[in-house]
């Protein structure tokens, strides 16, 4: 029996995919709803005018404390960064103020896998989901992956099982979010933006551990000191994966072993089971590597046996903009890393390649050096092209210690300048290290765009 909301007032906040999802929900289970957001754009326009149609209130462009602060609870899109104006109204310092994901769960009729981490999180839980659906189970993914989890609720039937992928603005306000097994793929700075210090951001993440029990699995990066300490003396099972080292006599977990095979040890026995080779993984690099283990170690947890998780990881292809091949021309090879809008994960698509490199660098800036990249670009990357508003940053960083050339125009003229720079058996690698929001509305209209010029007969 699915919960009901009736006789409940549920305000929402934030109009886009979760928020609108949220409201859906909870007008579906019987709530009142006043939903909200500071924009007014066609697309909250529309998505308030659907709500209206379903009995709810919904106003654009502003929002009304004092119909919030009537609400039982207030359920936050992940989109609102926790330093929003909204959320130090004194009306509203004692309102019960849920993220979209919490609220979610709590009506989810679903096993829940939650992934979090710096890089890694939409390929471990698409992983994730996927492994599982080769051994059979009803899986799916939600959360901060397009799908958000309040629609997969919605389902009917709904799934038996959840790979969540939770960001660190979401687990920020979370209370009694409690996954059964919950993954943290790695740690590094990241949105300092946001953040006044590392620290901060570290701690919204360990809001995974918050809620554990024995029961609880844990599966962390064991090569990460950080990831590894993050949930503290938080009780359930540890299990740790490893690419680059060899595990420790009593460590369970997963590692690639030092003949190129996958391989899971994690029952009482600590008996080992082998997956497959590493090179049989259609996903390139070590740290795709390391995904496929947590999301294998994950799936192992959740019952799914080896075998049908060796079978998921042969048939699991690249996300789009995340190491995305996207064509080979004139021996050039064109690589749609959008999606790496980080110092890490632009320093792990550079390690996954071995050809000479145009790498294009820019974007607006998130506030690391990118003087963090000169072991990779050092030996792999012929010549950085640096633009957009990081453009100054980057040049400063990098010009000394390598081949930068700058491109102030709009991105057209920096992706021909990258085809104009690239020889037969190069690479041009579209991973910028930063966000997208000085030039697109997000990572993924970058990467089209990119995709789009790299396989226009006109470029060169
Ligand atoms: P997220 O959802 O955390 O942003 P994605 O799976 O979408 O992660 O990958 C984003 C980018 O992060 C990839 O393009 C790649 O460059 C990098 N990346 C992916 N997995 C890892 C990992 N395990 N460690 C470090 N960087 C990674």
């Amino acid at each position: 029996m699915s919960p009901s909301l009736a006789g409940e007032r549920v305000g929402v906040l934030g109009l886009a995919r979760s928020g609108l999802a949220a409201a859906r929900l909870a007008l579906a289970r019987g709530a009142a709803v006043y939903a909200s957001d500071s924009r007014d754009t066609p697309v909250t326009r529309a998505a308030a005018d659907e709500l209206r149609a379903l009995g709810g209130d919904a106003q654009v462009g502003g929002y009304d404390v004092g119909k919030l602060a009537a609400c039982d609870r207030i359920v936050l899109s992940p989109g609102i960064p926790p330093s929003a104006d909204i959320l130090r109204e004194p009306a509203l310092a004692s309102s019960a103020i849920v993220p979209e994901i919490e609220f979610a769960v709590q009506q989810l009729d679903a096993e829940v896998v939650a992934v979090t981490g710096t890089n890694g999180k939409t390929t471990t839980t698409s992983l994730i989901a996927h492994l599982l659906c080769a051994a059979g189970r009803d899986a799916t993914v939600g959360g901060n992956i397009g799908t958000a989890l309040s629609a997969v609720v919605l389902r009917d039937p709904q799934p038996e099982i959840v790979a969540v992928e939770v960001s660190s603005f979401q687990l920020s306000r979370t209370r009694d979010f409690a996954p059964t097994v919950g993954v943290l793929t790695n740690l590094a700075p990241d949105h300092l933006d946001w953040y006044a210090t590392v620290d901060e951001y570290y701690a919204d993440k360990a809001k995974l551990f918050q809620n554990g029990t024995e029961s609880n699995r844990w599966v962390l990066n064991g090569e990460d000191d950080a990831a590894r300490a993050l949930p503290g003396d938080s009780p359930g099972g540890r299990y740790y994966f490893r690419v680059a080292s060899t595990p420790p006599a009593d460590e369970l977990g997963g590692y690639l072993a030092e003949d190129g095979w996958l391989v899971l040890r994690l029952g009482e026995s600590a008996s080992e089971e082998r997956l497959l080779p590493s090179r049989e993984l259609r996903i390139l690099g070590p740290h795709n590597v390391a995904n496929s283990l947590a999301a294998a170690i994950a799936a192992r947890l959740c019952g799914a046996e080896p075998e049908a998780i060796a079978k998921g990881l042969r048939t699991f292809n690249a996300l789009a903009h995340r190491m995305e091949p996207v064509i080979e021309r004139n021996g050039v090879l064109w690589i749609n890393d959008s999606k790496a809008t980080n110092i890490a994960s632009t320093r792990v698509a550079l390690r996954s390649l071995d050809r000479p490199t145009i790498l294009l660098l820019g974007g607006r800036h998130k506030g690391e050096p990118y003087t963090g990249l000169l072991p990779e670009l050092r030996g792999r990357v012929r010549c950085v092209v640096s633009y957009g508003e990081a453009a100054d940053l980057i040049d400063q960083d990098l010009a000394a210690h390598a081949e930068v050339q700058r491109v102030d125009g709009p991105f057209d003229e920096v992706v021909r300048r990258a085809a104009a720079l690239a020889t037969s058996g190069d690479a041009v690698l579209l991973s910028p290290a930063c966000s997208s929001f000085d030039m697109f509305s997000n990572f993924e209209e970058r990467g089209e765009r990119f995709r789009q010029l790299a396989q226009a007969e006109d470029l060169t």
